[in-house]
Protein backbone atom coordinates (compact mmCIF):
# COMPACT_ATOMS: atom_id res chain seq x y z
CA UNK A 1 0.00 0.00 0.00
CA UNK A 2 1.30 3.35 -0.87
CA UNK A 3 0.41 6.33 0.92
CA UNK A 4 0.28 9.71 -0.85
CA UNK A 5 2.31 12.56 -0.41
CA UNK A 6 5.84 10.54 0.53
CA UNK A 7 8.74 9.88 -1.35
CA UNK A 8 11.75 8.19 -1.50
CA UNK A 9 14.86 10.44 -2.63
CA UNK A 10 18.01 8.50 -4.50
CA UNK A 11 20.78 10.81 -2.46
CA UNK A 12 24.49 10.55 -2.62
CA UNK A 13 25.78 13.51 -0.79
CA UNK A 14 26.22 15.61 -4.27
CA UNK A 15 25.26 19.00 -4.89
CA UNK A 16 22.31 17.67 -7.38
CA UNK A 17 20.83 15.25 -5.16
CA UNK A 18 21.35 17.39 -2.03
CA UNK A 19 18.89 20.13 -4.33
CA UNK A 20 16.71 17.21 -4.90
CA UNK A 21 16.04 16.32 -1.23
CA UNK A 22 15.62 19.78 -0.12
CA UNK A 23 12.99 19.60 -3.17
CA UNK A 24 11.46 16.62 -1.74
CA UNK A 25 11.32 18.21 1.90
CA UNK A 26 9.51 21.03 0.37
CA UNK A 27 7.14 18.86 -1.47
CA UNK A 28 6.21 15.98 0.50
CA UNK A 29 5.07 15.25 4.22
CA UNK A 30 7.65 12.51 4.38
CA UNK A 31 10.74 11.98 2.60
CA UNK A 32 13.31 9.16 2.73
CA UNK A 33 16.38 8.65 1.72
CA UNK A 34 18.77 5.79 -0.28
CA UNK A 35 22.06 5.56 -1.16
CA UNK A 36 24.27 3.37 -2.53
CA UNK A 37 28.16 1.74 -1.99
CA UNK A 38 29.05 1.03 -5.15
CA UNK A 39 32.74 0.53 -5.11
CA UNK A 40 33.09 4.30 -5.58
CA UNK A 41 36.91 4.93 -5.93
CA UNK A 42 36.21 7.27 -3.12
CA UNK A 43 34.10 7.25 0.36
CA UNK A 44 34.40 10.62 0.81
CA UNK A 45 31.41 10.58 -0.79
CA UNK A 46 29.69 8.57 1.42
CA UNK A 47 30.88 10.18 4.70
CA UNK A 48 30.08 13.69 2.85
CA UNK A 49 26.29 12.03 2.54
CA UNK A 50 25.86 11.66 6.29
CA UNK A 51 27.12 14.66 6.91
CA UNK A 52 24.54 16.52 4.52
CA UNK A 53 22.18 14.52 6.53
CA UNK A 54 23.21 15.81 9.98
CA UNK A 55 23.43 19.62 8.57
CA UNK A 56 19.79 19.38 7.18
CA UNK A 57 18.13 18.21 10.54
CA UNK A 58 19.99 20.18 12.15
CA UNK A 59 19.42 23.57 10.67
CA UNK A 60 15.98 22.74 8.92
CA UNK A 61 13.69 21.67 12.11
CA UNK A 62 10.97 21.54 9.91
CA UNK A 63 11.81 19.21 7.61
CA UNK A 64 13.93 16.91 10.24
CA UNK A 65 10.33 16.33 10.98
CA UNK A 66 9.35 15.18 7.82
CA UNK A 67 12.85 12.99 6.95
CA UNK A 68 12.30 9.41 7.81
CA UNK A 69 15.17 6.75 7.62
CA UNK A 70 18.31 6.32 5.32
CA UNK A 71 19.24 3.23 3.65
CA UNK A 72 22.70 2.51 1.81
CA UNK A 73 22.64 -0.39 0.17
CA UNK A 74 25.63 -2.24 -1.15
CA UNK A 75 26.31 -2.86 -4.56
CA UNK A 76 29.89 -4.16 -5.57
CA UNK A 77 28.54 -5.78 -8.77
CA UNK A 78 30.01 -3.02 -10.97
CA UNK A 79 33.13 -3.32 -9.77
CA UNK A 80 32.85 -7.23 -11.19
CA UNK A 81 31.87 -5.90 -14.50
CA UNK A 82 35.00 -3.91 -15.07
CA UNK A 83 36.66 -0.73 -15.24
CA UNK A 84 35.42 2.72 -14.96
CA UNK A 85 36.99 5.81 -13.55
CA UNK A 86 34.78 5.96 -11.24
CA UNK A 87 35.08 2.22 -9.21
CA UNK A 88 38.56 1.81 -10.32
CA UNK A 89 41.79 3.91 -10.81
CA UNK A 90 41.91 4.84 -14.36
CA UNK A 91 42.17 8.01 -16.22
CA UNK A 92 39.13 10.19 -16.68
CA UNK A 93 39.17 10.63 -20.49
CA UNK A 94 36.56 10.09 -23.46
CA UNK A 95 36.17 6.68 -24.57
CA UNK A 96 35.39 5.21 -28.33
CA UNK A 97 31.67 5.00 -27.62
CA UNK A 98 31.68 9.18 -27.03
CA UNK A 99 30.80 8.66 -23.46
CA UNK A 100 33.92 9.59 -20.73
CA UNK A 101 35.50 6.62 -18.88
CA UNK A 102 33.47 7.94 -15.74
CA UNK A 103 30.21 6.59 -17.34
CA UNK A 104 28.79 3.28 -15.04
CA UNK A 105 26.87 1.08 -17.50
CA UNK A 106 23.00 0.81 -16.05
CA UNK A 107 24.09 2.16 -13.05
CA UNK A 108 21.57 4.61 -12.87
CA UNK A 109 19.23 1.64 -14.24
CA UNK A 110 19.87 -0.31 -11.34
CA UNK A 111 19.76 2.73 -8.80
CA UNK A 112 16.24 3.27 -10.08
CA UNK A 113 15.19 -0.63 -9.52
CA UNK A 114 16.60 -0.90 -6.61
CA UNK A 115 14.66 2.45 -5.40
CA UNK A 116 11.80 1.52 -6.58
CA UNK A 117 11.84 -2.05 -4.55
CA UNK A 118 12.75 0.08 -1.43
CA UNK A 119 10.16 2.58 -2.12
CA UNK A 120 7.66 -0.58 -2.67
CA UNK A 121 8.96 -1.96 0.89
CA UNK A 122 8.15 1.09 2.56
CA UNK A 123 4.84 2.05 0.92
CA UNK A 124 6.70 5.50 -0.43
CA UNK A 125 4.49 6.55 -3.45
CA UNK A 126 7.26 8.97 -5.24
CA UNK A 127 10.74 8.53 -6.33
CA UNK A 128 13.20 11.57 -6.61
CA UNK A 129 16.48 11.47 -8.79
CA UNK A 130 18.57 14.05 -9.58
CA UNK A 131 19.86 12.88 -13.21
CA UNK A 132 19.80 15.98 -15.25
CA UNK A 133 20.06 16.18 -19.56
CA UNK A 134 21.49 19.45 -19.49
CA UNK A 135 24.55 17.51 -17.83
CA UNK A 136 27.88 17.82 -19.61
CA UNK A 137 28.27 14.14 -19.66
CA UNK A 138 24.98 13.09 -21.65
CA UNK A 139 25.17 10.20 -19.82
CA UNK A 140 22.13 8.00 -21.40
CA UNK A 141 20.89 6.53 -18.28
CA UNK A 142 20.15 10.51 -16.98
CA UNK A 143 17.59 11.23 -19.89
CA UNK A 144 14.17 12.17 -19.51
CA UNK A 145 12.56 9.00 -21.80
CA UNK A 146 15.18 6.81 -19.76
CA UNK A 147 13.06 7.78 -16.64
CA UNK A 148 9.94 7.88 -17.98
CA UNK A 149 10.82 4.33 -19.72
CA UNK A 150 11.44 2.89 -16.65
CA UNK A 151 8.80 4.40 -14.50
CA UNK A 152 6.35 2.86 -16.92
CA UNK A 153 8.66 -0.81 -16.23
CA UNK A 154 8.86 -0.58 -12.32
CA UNK A 155 5.02 -0.25 -12.27
CA UNK A 156 4.39 -2.88 -14.36
CA UNK A 157 6.74 -5.32 -13.02
CA UNK A 158 5.81 -4.54 -9.61
CA UNK A 159 1.70 -3.80 -10.26
CA UNK A 160 2.59 -0.38 -8.37
CA UNK A 161 2.10 3.53 -9.16
CA UNK A 162 5.40 4.81 -8.22
CA UNK A 163 5.92 8.39 -9.80
CA UNK A 164 9.64 9.43 -10.34
CA UNK A 165 10.51 12.86 -10.20
CA UNK A 166 13.65 14.55 -11.87
CA UNK A 167 13.43 18.44 -10.74
CA UNK A 168 16.50 18.91 -11.76
CA UNK A 169 16.49 17.50 -15.52
CA UNK A 170 16.38 20.72 -17.33
CA UNK A 171 17.72 23.10 -15.51
CA UNK A 172 21.54 24.15 -15.89
CA UNK A 173 24.42 24.00 -13.14
CA UNK A 174 23.76 27.81 -12.56
CA UNK A 175 19.52 27.19 -11.85
CA UNK A 176 20.37 24.54 -9.77
CA UNK A 177 21.73 26.79 -7.16
CA UNK A 178 18.96 28.79 -7.89
CA UNK A 179 16.63 26.40 -6.97
CA UNK A 180 18.74 25.35 -3.44
CA UNK A 181 17.68 29.25 -2.65
CA UNK A 182 15.04 29.54 -2.96
CA UNK A 183 14.63 25.94 -1.25
CA UNK A 184 16.28 27.50 1.59
CA UNK A 185 17.73 30.32 1.08
CA UNK A 186 21.06 31.48 1.67
CA UNK A 187 22.02 28.52 4.38
CA UNK A 188 21.37 25.99 2.09
CA UNK A 189 23.31 27.10 -0.40
CA UNK A 190 26.25 27.45 2.32
CA UNK A 191 25.23 24.22 3.18
CA UNK A 192 25.61 22.53 0.19
CA UNK A 193 28.50 24.53 -0.89
CA UNK A 194 30.38 23.74 2.83
CA UNK A 195 29.36 19.54 2.49
CA UNK A 196 28.47 18.34 -0.37
CA UNK A 197 31.03 16.20 -3.26
CA UNK A 198 31.10 16.50 -6.29
CA UNK A 199 34.65 15.77 -7.45
CA UNK A 200 35.04 12.49 -8.83
CA UNK A 201 38.60 12.53 -7.61
CA UNK A 202 37.94 12.43 -4.32
CA UNK A 203 39.70 15.27 -2.90
CA UNK A 204 38.07 17.53 -0.56
CA UNK A 205 41.65 19.62 0.64
CA UNK A 206 41.37 22.84 -0.71
CA UNK A 207 38.23 24.88 -0.39
CA UNK A 208 36.97 26.89 -3.40
CA UNK A 209 34.78 29.35 -3.97
CA UNK A 210 32.27 26.61 -4.93
CA UNK A 211 33.17 24.09 -2.33
CA UNK A 212 35.70 21.38 -1.92
CA UNK A 213 37.49 19.61 -4.79
CA UNK A 214 40.53 18.84 -6.82
CA UNK A 215 39.54 21.97 -9.43
CA UNK A 216 40.21 20.39 -12.39
CA UNK A 217 38.50 17.12 -13.04
CA UNK A 218 35.35 17.92 -15.59
CA UNK A 219 32.78 17.65 -12.35
CA UNK A 220 34.81 20.30 -10.31
CA UNK A 221 34.98 22.38 -13.56
CA UNK A 222 31.19 22.19 -14.79
CA UNK A 223 30.51 23.17 -10.49
CA UNK A 224 33.16 26.02 -10.91
CA UNK A 225 31.24 27.21 -13.97
CA UNK A 226 27.59 26.32 -12.53
CA UNK A 227 28.38 28.40 -9.32
CA UNK A 228 29.87 31.09 -11.28
CA UNK A 229 27.16 32.03 -13.60
CA UNK A 230 24.74 31.54 -10.65
CA UNK A 231 26.84 34.51 -8.98
CA UNK A 232 26.47 36.25 -12.92
CA UNK A 233 22.43 36.02 -13.02
CA UNK A 234 22.12 37.11 -9.51
CA UNK A 235 24.50 40.43 -10.17
CA UNK A 236 22.72 41.11 -13.23
CA UNK A 237 19.07 40.27 -11.67
CA UNK A 238 18.22 38.02 -13.39
CA UNK A 239 17.31 36.23 -10.40
CA UNK A 240 15.15 39.08 -9.09
CA UNK A 241 13.12 38.74 -12.39
CA UNK A 242 11.78 35.06 -11.59
ZN1 LIG B 1 37.67 17.29 -8.91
Amino acid sequence: MQTANTALVVFSGGQDSTTCLAWALANFDHVETIGFDYGQRHSVELECRRNVLAQLRQQYPGWDAKLGPDATLTLDVFRQLGETALTHDVEIAMTASGLPSTFVPGRNLVFLTLAGAQAYRRGLKHLVTGVCETDFSGYPDCRDDTMKALQVALNLGMESRLVIHTPLMWLTKAKTWTLARDLGGQPLVDLILEHTHTCYKGERGTRHPWGHGCGHCPACELRAAGYAQYLTDDLTGDLANE
